[in-house]
C-alpha cells in the first residue's frame, strides 16, 4: 500500500513553498536558451532539498539526482522558454506574472514548461523521505528544448550523465492528464539558384524566386495527400520562411531559399517527405533545386556543440504499456477524475526518449497547451502543487 493520504500531506504542507519557487524561476528570464542563471536558481532549490548531486551538464542543463538504485527515471522539465514579443501585449510584467481570482498564474514559462519543475522537485524529495524511491536512481532534469527538442535528451544519454534511463515523464503540459505520443517532424529547405543582372536588363538574368513558385504552390495544395493515423492525426506542411540572395532590390537575386515545417504522423517517413516535395520542382529545374533536411549545431550558452539532424520521429505508446498504466493508476491514487489518455499537437523531447532512443515514456504536468507561447501563458496553482503528489508516487506504482 503506498502512504497516499501522507504524501498528499507533505505536499500541502510545501505549498507555499512550491508556489513561491515557481513564481521565483518565472521571475528569471531564459530566453533564447539562456538557462544559466534559472539553472542556478533550481539547482538551490536542489541543494535545500537534500538532492544527492546536484551539477550543470556539459551542455548546461541542470541535474538533480536522488539515489543510485537499478531502476533509473528521469523527469524532464525544459527551463527555457521562448521569447515575449511585443511587451505591449501583455497587461502585465511577463516575468512577475499576476495571479488571477482563480488562482491561475499568468508568466512567460509558467505553463511552457517552468510549471511542472516545482512538483517535479518536491515530488522527489518527498518520494524520498518516504522511502518510495527505494530501488531508484531518479534524476531531475532541466533542459533547454525550445530551439531545438530532444538535443537535452540525447546528450544526456549519451554523453553526460551517458546512461539511459528506465522510464522518463516528461512534463509539458498536459491539463494533468497522462500523453502517450505525438507528431514527429522534419525541417526542410528548399534552395534554388539562378543568375543574377540588373533588374533594368531582366531578360539576361535567371530569377530563382520564379522557379520556385510551383514549388510553394505545390506545398500549398499537398496537405490532403499526406498521411494520417487515428491517434497522431494528419500530416501537415507549412512553408514557414523565405529567404532571397540579391546585390540590390534593383536586380535579380542568385538565389532563393524557403523553409518548410513538416509534421510527420505515423507511416511518413523523412524520405518521404522530402521526396514529396522534390517531385514538385518541375523537369526543367531538377538541377537547379535541391531540398534538404536541415541541422542542428547552434553552440549551447557553454559553448557546447552537439550536431543532430532537424528530424524528430513521431511516437506513441500503446495505452497498456506499463509506464501508461502506472500514470493512470496514480491519478486515480491522488483523486483526479478519470479522463482519457492523449496527446500533445505540438512536439516535445519524447522525441528524442521515445522516438529516437525508444524509453518507455509519459507527458505529465500542469497547464493546457493552447496557452504556450502566447501572452496567456498561464496555470493553475493549485495545479501545479497537485502535480507534485503524481511525481511524488509515480516511481512506487511504476515498479
Ligand atoms: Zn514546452
Amino acid at each position: 500500500m503506498l502512504p497516499v493520504a501522507f504524501v498528499q500531506d507533505k505536499v500541502a504542507a510545501h505549498r507555499e513553498s512550491i508556489i513561491r519557487f515557481l513564481r521565483e524561476i518565472c521571475a528569471i528570464p531564459s530566453m533564447d536558451s539562456q538557462i544559466g542563471p534559472v539553472g542556478e536558481r533550481v539547482q538551490a532549490e536542489l541543494r535545500a532539498l537534500g538532492f544527492d548531486e546536484v551539477r550543470f551538464d556539459k551542455m548546461g542543463n541542470t541535474i538533480g539526482r536522488i539515489g543510485d538504485g537499478p531502476k533509473t527515471i528521469v523527469f524532464d522539465s525544459h527551463i527555457d522558454t521562448v521569447g515575449i514579443g511585443n511587451p505591449d501585449e501583455w497587461g502585465w510584467d511577463p516575468f512577475e506574472g499576476r495571479v488571477d481570482a482563480d488562482g491561475r498564474f499568468f508568466a512567460r514559462g509558467a505553463c511552457d514548461e517552468k510549471g511542472s519543475t516545482p512538483g517535479m522537485i518536491y515530488g522527489l524529495a518527498i518520494a524520498r523521505d518516504l522511502g518510495l524511491l527505494d530501488g531508484f536512481t531518479a534524476y531531475y532534469f532541466g533542459n533547454m528544448e525550445e530551439w531545438c527538442d530532444g538535443i537535452a535528451p540525447n546528450t544526456f544519454v549519451e554523453v553526460d550523465p551517458g546512461l539511459r534511463p528506465d522510464y522518463v515523464v516528461i512534463g509539458e503540459p498536459t491539463k494533468m492528464q497522462v500523453y502517450r505520443g505525438h507528431k514527429g517532424r522534419v525541417e526542410l529547405q528548399v534552395v534554388a539558384r539562378g543568375r543574377s543582372c540588373h533588374a533594368a536588363s531582366n531578360h539576361l538574368g535567371d530569377n530563382p524566386i520564379y522557379k520556385l513558385l510551383p514549388v510553394i504552390a505545390g506545398i500549398r495544395d499537398l496537405e490532403p495527400q499526406l498521411g494520417d493515423d487515428p491517434f497522431l492525426g494528419h500530416g501537415k506542411i507549412t512553408v514557414s520562411d523565405l529567404h532571397v540572395n540579391t546585390p540590390s532590390i534593383n536586380a535579380v537575386p542568385d538565389e532563393a531559399r524557403i523553409f518548410v515545417d513538416r509534421r510527420l504522423t505515423f507511416g511518413e517517413t523523412v524520405e518521404g517527405a522530402i521526396r514529396q516535395v522534390e517531385v514538385l520542382i518541375p523537369p526543367d529545374d531538377r538541377e537547379a533545386i535541391r531540398v534538404e533536411m536541415l541541422f542542428y549545431d547552434d553552440p549551447s550558452y557553454t559553448g557546447f556543440v552537439y550536431e543532430v539532424d532537424k528530424y524528430f520521429p513521431a511516437w506513441a505508446l500503446p495505452e497498456d504499456a506499463p509506464i501508461v498504466r502506472a500514470g493512470i493508476e496514480t491519478r486515480g491514487l491522488i483523486g483526479l477524475p478519470p479522463a482519457p489518455t492523449g496527446k500533445w499537437n505540438f512536439s516535445t523531447n519524447g522525441t528524442y526518449w521515445a522516438g529516437k532512443a525508444g524509453i518507455p515514456s509519459i507527458g505529465f504536468g500542469p497547464g493546457e497547451e493552447e496557452t504556450a507561447h502566447t501572452v496567456n501563458d498561464s496555470v493553475l496553482l493549485a495545479d501545479v502543487v497537485k502535480a507534485a503528489e503524481f511525481y511524488a508516487l509515480l516511481p512506487g506504482v511504476v515498479v
